[in-house]
Protein backbone atom coordinates (compact mmCIF):
# COMPACT_ATOMS: atom_id res chain seq x y z
CA UNK A 1 0.00 0.00 0.00
CA UNK A 2 0.93 3.42 -0.05
CA UNK A 3 1.08 5.27 2.74
CA UNK A 4 0.04 9.20 3.21
CA UNK A 5 2.28 9.49 5.33
CA UNK A 6 5.67 7.42 6.40
CA UNK A 7 6.68 9.13 9.32
CA UNK A 8 11.13 8.42 10.14
CA UNK A 9 11.19 8.21 13.81
CA UNK A 10 9.67 7.85 16.92
CA UNK A 11 10.50 10.35 19.13
CA UNK A 12 8.30 13.46 20.13
CA UNK A 13 8.15 14.65 16.86
CA UNK A 14 7.55 11.46 15.00
CA UNK A 15 4.43 10.86 17.76
CA UNK A 16 3.06 14.44 17.54
CA UNK A 17 3.14 13.60 13.76
CA UNK A 18 1.49 10.12 13.87
CA UNK A 19 -1.43 11.60 15.85
CA UNK A 20 -1.73 14.62 13.34
CA UNK A 21 -1.90 12.68 10.52
CA UNK A 22 -4.32 10.34 11.92
CA UNK A 23 -6.77 13.00 13.19
CA UNK A 24 -6.69 14.22 10.00
CA UNK A 25 -8.21 10.31 8.89
CA UNK A 26 -4.72 10.43 6.70
CA UNK A 27 -2.43 6.80 7.05
CA UNK A 28 0.65 6.68 8.29
CA UNK A 29 2.97 4.73 8.91
CA UNK A 30 6.26 5.64 11.77
CA UNK A 31 9.71 3.85 11.15
CA UNK A 32 11.61 3.65 14.21
CA UNK A 33 15.37 2.61 14.14
CA UNK A 34 15.49 1.42 18.08
CA UNK A 35 13.20 -1.35 19.68
CA UNK A 36 11.87 1.63 21.92
CA UNK A 37 9.77 4.68 20.90
CA UNK A 38 11.03 8.04 22.57
CA UNK A 39 14.24 8.96 21.11
CA UNK A 40 15.95 11.19 23.33
CA UNK A 41 12.87 11.21 26.02
CA UNK A 42 13.91 7.99 27.38
CA UNK A 43 13.25 6.83 30.72
CA UNK A 44 16.04 3.98 31.46
CA UNK A 45 14.65 1.46 34.00
CA UNK A 46 17.97 -1.15 33.46
CA UNK A 47 19.80 0.04 36.76
CA UNK A 48 16.21 -1.10 38.44
CA UNK A 49 15.65 2.92 39.40
CA UNK A 50 13.85 4.99 36.61
CA UNK A 51 16.32 7.76 35.48
CA UNK A 52 15.79 10.19 32.76
CA UNK A 53 18.69 9.40 30.56
CA UNK A 54 17.50 12.25 28.11
CA UNK A 55 14.55 14.83 28.62
CA UNK A 56 13.50 15.35 32.20
CA UNK A 57 11.69 18.68 32.47
CA UNK A 58 9.10 20.19 31.13
CA UNK A 59 10.48 23.53 30.25
CA UNK A 60 8.34 26.58 29.70
CA UNK A 61 5.63 24.78 31.42
CA UNK A 62 2.87 27.63 31.42
CA UNK A 63 2.29 26.54 27.92
CA UNK A 64 4.10 23.14 27.86
CA UNK A 65 1.33 20.64 25.82
CA UNK A 66 3.02 17.80 27.33
CA UNK A 67 1.77 19.11 31.09
CA UNK A 68 -1.99 18.92 29.21
CA UNK A 69 -1.14 15.03 27.88
CA UNK A 70 0.24 14.34 31.55
CA UNK A 71 -3.18 15.39 33.00
CA UNK A 72 -4.40 13.25 29.85
CA UNK A 73 -2.74 9.93 30.50
CA UNK A 74 -2.92 10.19 34.67
CA UNK A 75 1.00 10.86 34.60
CA UNK A 76 1.84 13.61 37.81
CA UNK A 77 3.96 16.25 37.45
CA UNK A 78 5.26 18.71 39.97
CA UNK A 79 6.85 22.40 39.82
CA UNK A 80 10.70 22.09 40.11
CA UNK A 81 12.30 24.41 42.63
CA UNK A 82 14.62 25.33 39.89
CA UNK A 83 18.46 25.79 38.49
CA UNK A 84 20.27 28.09 41.07
CA UNK A 85 20.01 25.39 44.46
CA UNK A 86 23.08 23.32 43.22
CA UNK A 87 25.88 24.12 46.62
CA UNK A 88 28.86 25.34 43.59
CA UNK A 89 32.57 23.27 44.98
CA UNK A 90 35.71 24.01 43.70
CA UNK A 91 39.41 22.80 44.84
CA UNK A 92 38.39 20.29 47.08
CA UNK A 93 35.80 22.51 49.19
CA UNK A 94 32.42 24.21 48.43
CA UNK A 95 33.06 27.90 47.37
CA UNK A 96 32.36 30.40 50.17
CA UNK A 97 28.95 31.90 51.28
CA UNK A 98 30.87 35.44 49.78
CA UNK A 99 31.70 33.44 46.29
CA UNK A 100 28.66 31.92 46.61
CA UNK A 101 26.41 35.27 46.03
CA UNK A 102 29.62 36.97 43.52
CA UNK A 103 28.46 34.08 41.43
CA UNK A 104 24.81 34.25 41.30
CA UNK A 105 25.38 38.22 40.71
CA UNK A 106 27.64 37.58 37.92
CA UNK A 107 24.79 35.33 36.88
CA UNK A 108 22.53 38.22 37.00
CA UNK A 109 24.62 40.93 35.45
CA UNK A 110 24.95 38.67 32.48
CA UNK A 111 20.98 38.30 31.93
CA UNK A 112 21.13 41.75 32.35
CA UNK A 113 23.78 42.78 29.48
CA UNK A 114 21.91 40.56 27.11
CA UNK A 115 18.61 42.08 27.51
CA UNK A 116 19.62 45.24 27.28
CA UNK A 117 22.03 44.55 24.18
CA UNK A 118 20.86 47.09 21.03
CA UNK A 119 18.26 45.88 19.06
CA UNK A 120 20.64 45.90 15.40
CA UNK A 121 23.95 44.07 16.91
CA UNK A 122 25.41 41.34 14.77
CA UNK A 123 24.87 38.01 15.99
CA UNK A 124 27.45 36.39 17.77
CA UNK A 125 28.75 33.71 20.46
CA UNK A 126 27.42 33.71 23.55
CA UNK A 127 31.27 33.81 24.95
CA UNK A 128 31.89 37.02 22.75
CA UNK A 129 28.39 38.88 24.22
CA UNK A 130 29.73 37.78 27.94
CA UNK A 131 33.40 39.30 26.71
CA UNK A 132 32.97 42.33 28.85
CA UNK A 133 31.88 41.62 32.13
CA UNK A 134 33.35 40.51 35.18
CA UNK A 135 34.92 36.61 35.79
CA UNK A 136 32.14 35.54 37.39
CA UNK A 137 29.64 36.74 34.82
CA UNK A 138 31.83 35.09 32.23
CA UNK A 139 32.28 31.64 34.17
CA UNK A 140 28.18 31.75 35.32
CA UNK A 141 27.72 31.96 31.13
CA UNK A 142 30.35 29.06 30.33
CA UNK A 143 28.55 26.87 32.71
CA UNK A 144 25.10 27.55 31.34
CA UNK A 145 26.37 27.21 27.75
CA UNK A 146 27.55 23.49 28.42
CA UNK A 147 24.76 22.34 31.00
CA UNK A 148 21.88 24.53 29.90
CA UNK A 149 22.66 24.19 25.90
CA UNK A 150 25.22 21.22 25.74
CA UNK A 151 28.29 23.66 23.86
CA UNK A 152 30.97 25.61 24.31
CA UNK A 153 30.08 29.22 24.82
CA UNK A 154 32.18 30.14 21.98
CA UNK A 155 30.13 27.85 19.45
CA UNK A 156 26.36 28.94 20.35
CA UNK A 157 24.53 31.58 18.41
CA UNK A 158 23.35 34.29 20.73
CA UNK A 159 20.60 35.23 18.10
CA UNK A 160 19.59 31.56 18.47
CA UNK A 161 19.56 31.79 22.29
CA UNK A 162 17.58 35.38 22.81
CA UNK A 163 14.74 33.26 20.62
CA UNK A 164 14.81 30.11 23.21
CA UNK A 165 11.01 30.21 25.30
CA UNK A 166 11.31 30.57 28.96
CA UNK A 167 9.28 29.91 31.82
CA UNK A 168 8.90 27.56 35.01
CA UNK A 169 10.01 24.25 34.54
CA UNK A 170 7.59 21.05 35.64
CA UNK A 171 9.24 17.38 36.39
CA UNK A 172 7.83 13.96 36.07
CA UNK A 173 8.72 11.70 39.27
CA UNK A 174 7.58 8.41 36.50
CA UNK A 175 9.79 9.69 34.14
CA UNK A 176 9.84 12.28 31.17
CA UNK A 177 10.33 9.39 28.60
CA UNK A 178 7.62 7.74 29.92
CA UNK A 179 5.40 10.46 29.63
CA UNK A 180 6.36 10.32 26.22
CA UNK A 181 6.30 6.87 25.09
CA UNK A 182 3.01 6.69 26.59
CA UNK A 183 1.79 9.06 24.44
CA UNK A 184 2.63 7.01 21.65
CA UNK A 185 1.32 3.27 22.95
CA UNK A 186 -1.81 3.34 20.58
CA UNK A 187 0.38 4.57 16.84
CA UNK A 188 1.38 2.24 14.20
CA UNK A 189 4.95 2.27 14.60
CA UNK A 190 7.64 -0.30 13.44
CA UNK A 191 10.34 -0.66 15.55
CA UNK A 192 13.69 -1.73 14.40
CA UNK A 193 13.11 -0.71 11.03
CA UNK A 194 16.46 1.80 10.56
CA UNK A 195 15.78 3.86 7.52
CA UNK A 196 18.63 3.71 5.13
CA UNK A 197 17.27 5.58 1.63
CA UNK A 198 14.07 7.90 0.20
CA UNK A 199 13.73 8.08 -3.14
CA UNK A 200 11.64 10.74 -4.51
CA UNK A 201 9.49 8.64 -6.93
CA UNK A 202 6.63 10.17 -8.76
CA UNK A 203 4.09 11.38 -7.15
CA UNK A 204 5.56 9.82 -3.59
CA UNK A 205 8.24 8.65 -2.48
CA UNK A 206 10.18 5.11 -1.63
CA UNK A 207 11.44 4.19 1.95
CA UNK A 208 14.01 2.02 1.66
CA UNK A 209 15.02 0.52 5.90
CA UNK A 210 16.59 -3.11 6.54
CA UNK A 211 13.28 -5.06 7.04
CA UNK A 212 11.96 -3.86 3.13
CA UNK A 213 10.56 -0.57 1.42
CA UNK A 214 7.44 1.03 1.84
CA UNK A 215 5.95 3.83 -0.44
CA UNK A 216 4.28 7.10 0.59
CA UNK A 217 3.09 10.05 -0.65
CA UNK A 218 4.84 12.36 2.02
CA UNK A 219 7.78 11.81 4.12
CA UNK A 220 8.18 13.38 7.56
CA UNK A 221 11.96 12.93 8.77
CA UNK A 222 12.20 13.51 12.51
CA UNK A 223 15.72 11.97 12.87
CA UNK A 224 18.31 14.82 14.44
CA UNK A 225 20.43 16.83 12.15
CA UNK A 226 23.65 14.75 13.60
CA UNK A 227 21.85 11.78 11.77
CA UNK A 228 21.79 13.85 9.04
CA UNK A 229 25.03 15.38 8.54
CA UNK A 230 26.41 11.64 9.56
CA UNK A 231 24.73 10.63 6.21
CA UNK A 232 23.24 7.49 7.77
CA UNK A 233 20.09 8.08 5.36
CA UNK A 234 20.63 8.98 1.68
CA UNK A 235 18.26 11.28 0.05
CA UNK A 236 17.48 10.76 -3.79
CA UNK A 237 17.52 13.67 -5.38
CA UNK A 238 20.07 15.01 -2.69
CA UNK A 239 19.58 17.20 0.06
CA UNK A 240 19.00 20.89 -1.75
CA UNK A 241 21.66 23.33 -0.80
CA UNK A 242 19.66 25.84 1.10
CA UNK A 243 19.21 22.75 3.69
CA UNK A 244 22.97 22.22 3.23
CA UNK A 245 24.12 25.18 4.26
CA UNK A 246 21.11 25.34 6.93
CA UNK A 247 23.20 22.22 8.40
CA UNK A 248 26.29 23.71 7.81
CA UNK A 249 24.99 26.61 10.72
CA UNK A 250 24.03 23.93 12.66
CA UNK A 251 25.64 21.15 15.34
CA UNK A 252 25.05 18.90 17.79
CA UNK A 253 25.79 19.63 21.41
CA UNK A 254 26.94 16.56 23.78
CA UNK A 255 24.79 16.90 26.69
CA UNK A 256 25.78 14.06 28.75
CA UNK A 257 24.68 12.15 31.87
CA UNK A 258 25.85 9.08 33.91
CA UNK A 259 23.89 7.32 36.51
CA UNK A 260 25.24 5.79 39.52
CA UNK A 261 22.72 3.65 41.26
CA UNK A 262 24.15 3.14 44.87
CA UNK A 263 23.58 0.33 48.09
CA UNK A 264 21.73 2.56 50.12
CA UNK A 265 24.82 4.43 51.62
CA UNK A 266 23.79 8.06 51.15
CA UNK A 267 27.25 9.55 52.66
CA UNK A 268 25.37 12.32 54.56
CA UNK A 269 23.46 13.45 51.92
CA UNK A 270 19.87 14.20 51.82
CA UNK A 271 17.73 13.99 48.29
CA UNK A 272 18.09 17.60 46.68
CA UNK A 273 21.75 18.16 48.24
CA UNK A 274 22.49 18.52 44.54
CA UNK A 275 26.26 19.82 43.59
CA UNK A 276 28.61 21.19 40.56
CA UNK A 277 31.94 21.16 40.65
CA UNK A 278 33.23 23.90 39.16
CA UNK A 279 36.67 22.60 38.33
CA UNK A 280 35.76 19.53 37.00
CA UNK A 281 38.00 18.55 33.82
CA UNK A 282 36.85 20.54 30.93
CA UNK A 283 33.82 22.56 32.46
CA UNK A 284 31.75 21.70 35.61
CA UNK A 285 30.04 18.85 36.48
CA UNK A 286 26.71 18.84 38.54
CA UNK A 287 25.62 16.00 40.97
CA UNK A 288 21.85 15.64 41.38
CA UNK A 289 21.48 13.61 44.88
CA UNK A 290 19.14 11.09 45.47
CA UNK A 291 16.17 12.47 42.94
CA UNK A 292 12.52 11.57 43.89
CA UNK A 293 14.41 9.74 47.33
CA UNK A 294 16.19 6.85 45.38
CA UNK A 295 19.39 5.56 45.43
CA UNK A 296 20.59 6.94 42.52
CA UNK A 297 22.98 9.92 41.62
CA UNK A 298 23.14 11.77 38.15
CA UNK A 299 26.42 13.50 36.94
CA UNK A 300 25.43 16.08 34.10
CA UNK A 301 28.25 17.88 32.05
CA UNK A 302 28.14 18.87 28.39
CA UNK A 303 30.28 20.23 25.46
CA UNK A 304 33.74 19.16 25.30
CA UNK A 305 33.80 17.61 29.05
CA UNK A 306 30.72 15.52 27.29
CA UNK A 307 32.12 14.49 24.15
CA UNK A 308 35.71 13.18 26.17
CA UNK A 309 33.19 11.37 28.93
CA UNK A 310 31.42 9.36 26.22
CA UNK A 311 34.78 8.56 24.69
CA UNK A 312 36.09 6.82 27.35
CA UNK A 313 33.30 4.52 27.23
CA UNK A 314 30.42 3.22 29.89
CA UNK A 315 32.96 2.17 31.95
CA UNK A 316 35.65 5.07 31.76
CA UNK A 317 32.82 7.34 32.75
CA UNK A 318 31.22 5.83 35.80
CA UNK A 319 34.86 5.66 36.85
CA UNK A 320 34.99 9.63 36.06
CA UNK A 321 32.02 10.10 37.59
CA UNK A 322 32.71 8.24 40.91
CA UNK A 323 36.01 9.78 41.75
CA UNK A 324 34.71 13.67 40.92
CA UNK A 325 31.35 12.20 43.40
CA UNK A 326 34.22 10.86 45.78
CA UNK A 327 36.30 14.26 45.95
CA UNK A 328 32.72 16.03 47.20
CA UNK A 329 31.61 13.32 49.79
CA UNK A 330 35.28 12.82 51.52
CA UNK A 331 35.53 9.05 50.46
CA UNK A 332 35.55 6.81 47.66
CA UNK A 333 31.85 6.33 46.95
CA UNK A 334 32.54 2.87 44.88
CA UNK A 335 32.52 0.41 47.26
CA UNK A 336 28.78 1.35 47.47
CA UNK A 337 28.11 1.43 43.66
CA UNK A 338 26.12 -1.37 42.79
CA UNK A 339 25.31 0.16 38.97
CA UNK A 340 26.18 2.46 36.59
CA UNK A 341 25.15 3.92 33.16
CA UNK A 342 25.98 6.21 30.54
CA UNK A 343 23.89 7.76 28.52
CA UNK A 344 25.99 8.78 25.59
CA UNK A 345 24.23 10.53 22.93
CA UNK A 346 27.35 11.86 22.02
CA UNK A 347 28.32 8.45 20.42
CA UNK A 348 24.68 7.09 20.02
CA UNK A 349 24.31 6.74 15.84
CA UNK A 350 20.62 7.06 16.36
CA UNK A 351 20.90 10.57 17.63
CA UNK A 352 25.03 11.80 17.31
CA UNK A 353 24.99 14.53 19.98
CA UNK A 354 22.40 15.83 22.22
CA UNK A 355 20.54 18.76 20.90
CA UNK A 356 21.13 20.88 17.65
CA UNK A 357 22.45 24.52 17.82
CA UNK A 358 23.02 27.11 15.69
CA UNK A 359 26.31 29.02 15.19
CA UNK A 360 27.19 32.16 15.46
CA UNK A 361 25.94 33.92 12.25
CA UNK A 362 23.39 31.08 11.44
CA UNK A 363 20.36 32.28 13.32
CA UNK A 364 17.88 31.60 10.00
CA UNK A 365 19.25 27.99 9.94
CA UNK A 366 16.02 26.09 11.80
CA UNK A 367 13.81 28.31 9.75
CA UNK A 368 15.32 27.37 6.82
CA UNK A 369 15.58 23.45 7.54
CA UNK A 370 11.59 23.71 7.42
CA UNK A 371 11.69 24.45 3.50
CA UNK A 372 13.30 21.53 1.74
CA UNK A 373 11.79 22.47 -1.55
CA UNK A 374 11.12 18.96 -2.37
CA UNK A 375 7.14 17.88 -2.70
CA UNK A 376 6.02 16.17 0.31
CA UNK A 377 9.39 15.88 2.17
CA UNK A 378 9.23 17.68 5.46
CA UNK A 379 12.35 18.00 7.89
CA UNK A 380 10.48 17.98 11.20
CA UNK A 381 12.21 18.09 14.96
CA UNK A 382 13.73 19.96 17.58
CA UNK A 383 16.28 21.51 15.76
CA UNK A 384 13.83 23.21 13.46
CA UNK A 385 11.14 23.85 16.08
CA UNK A 386 13.31 27.69 17.02
CA UNK A 387 12.01 28.14 13.16
CA UNK A 388 8.45 29.28 13.90
CA UNK A 389 8.13 28.26 17.66
CA UNK A 390 11.10 29.31 20.15
CA UNK A 391 10.75 26.03 21.57
CA UNK A 392 14.13 24.63 19.89
CA UNK A 393 16.20 22.07 22.27
CA UNK A 394 12.76 20.67 24.00
CA UNK A 395 10.07 17.68 23.98
CA UNK A 396 7.71 20.33 23.34
CA UNK A 397 9.61 22.07 20.25
CA UNK A 398 9.64 18.72 18.43
CA UNK A 399 5.74 17.81 19.12
CA UNK A 400 5.07 21.48 17.79
CA UNK A 401 7.77 20.74 14.68
CA UNK A 402 5.95 17.25 13.98
CA UNK A 403 2.12 18.97 14.16
CA UNK A 404 3.31 21.59 11.93
CA UNK A 405 4.84 19.36 9.16
CA UNK A 406 2.12 17.59 8.93
CA UNK A 407 -0.28 20.50 8.89
CA UNK A 408 1.34 21.72 5.90
CA UNK A 409 1.62 18.46 4.03
CA UNK A 410 -2.27 18.21 4.55
CA UNK A 411 -2.55 21.89 3.62
CA UNK A 412 -0.36 20.46 -0.03
CA UNK A 413 -2.40 17.50 -0.44
CA UNK A 414 -5.38 19.18 -0.68
C1 LIG B 1 20.77 14.57 27.86
C2 LIG B 1 19.59 15.32 27.31
C3 LIG B 1 18.80 16.07 28.16
C4 LIG B 1 17.70 16.76 27.66
N1 LIG B 1 16.90 17.45 28.53
C5 LIG B 1 15.75 17.98 28.08
C6 LIG B 1 14.80 18.49 29.00
O1 LIG B 1 15.01 18.46 30.21
N2 LIG B 1 13.63 19.00 28.50
C7 LIG B 1 13.35 19.01 27.16
O2 LIG B 1 12.27 19.45 26.77
N3 LIG B 1 14.24 18.51 26.27
C8 LIG B 1 15.41 17.99 26.70
N4 LIG B 1 16.28 17.42 25.83
C9 LIG B 1 15.99 17.52 24.39
C10 LIG B 1 14.90 16.56 23.96
O3 LIG B 1 15.20 15.28 24.45
C11 LIG B 1 14.84 16.55 22.45
O4 LIG B 1 14.70 17.89 21.99
C12 LIG B 1 13.64 15.76 21.90
O5 LIG B 1 13.45 14.57 22.63
C13 LIG B 1 13.92 15.48 20.44
O6 LIG B 1 12.81 14.83 19.86
P1 LIG B 1 12.84 14.52 18.30
O7 LIG B 1 11.62 13.76 18.02
O8 LIG B 1 13.11 15.76 17.55
O9 LIG B 1 14.14 13.62 18.08
P2 LIG B 1 14.48 12.17 18.67
O10 LIG B 1 13.91 12.03 20.01
O11 LIG B 1 15.94 11.97 18.50
O12 LIG B 1 13.68 11.20 17.71
C14 LIG B 1 14.20 10.79 16.47
C15 LIG B 1 14.05 9.29 16.36
O13 LIG B 1 14.58 8.87 15.11
C16 LIG B 1 15.19 7.59 15.29
N5 LIG B 1 16.12 7.35 14.21
C17 LIG B 1 17.38 7.83 14.06
N6 LIG B 1 17.90 7.38 12.89
C18 LIG B 1 16.95 6.64 12.30
C19 LIG B 1 16.89 5.93 11.07
N7 LIG B 1 17.89 5.92 10.20
N8 LIG B 1 15.75 5.26 10.77
C20 LIG B 1 14.68 5.26 11.62
N9 LIG B 1 14.70 5.92 12.81
C21 LIG B 1 15.81 6.60 13.13
C22 LIG B 1 15.83 7.71 16.64
O14 LIG B 1 16.09 6.45 17.21
C23 LIG B 1 14.79 8.50 17.43
O15 LIG B 1 13.90 7.66 18.11
C24 LIG B 1 17.39 16.70 26.29
C25 LIG B 1 18.19 15.95 25.43
C26 LIG B 1 19.28 15.26 25.93
C27 LIG B 1 20.10 14.45 24.99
Amino acid sequence: MTYDFVIIGAGAAGIAAARTARAYGKTALVLEARQRVGGRAFTDASLGIPYDAGAAYIHFSDRNPWVREARRLGIETRLWRGWTHHEPWSGGAPISPEDRERRMDGYGRFWEHIETLDDDIPDMSLEAAAAGLDPWSRGTVSNFARLGLGEEPSRLSLYDYLGEWDGPDRIVPDGYGTLVAAAAHDLPIQLGATVKRITARGQGFAVETGQGTVQARAVIVTVSIGVLKAGHIAFEPGLPLPILRALDGMAMGALTKVAMAFDGERFGLQPGDDKILLDAPGGSMTFEVWPYDRNIVLAVTGGDAGRALCAQGEQGAIETAATLFSSIVGQDVRRHLVGGRLAGWWTDPYSEGGYAYVTPGASDARAALMETGIEGLYLAGEATAGGRFGACMTVAGASYAGWDAVKRAVAAMR
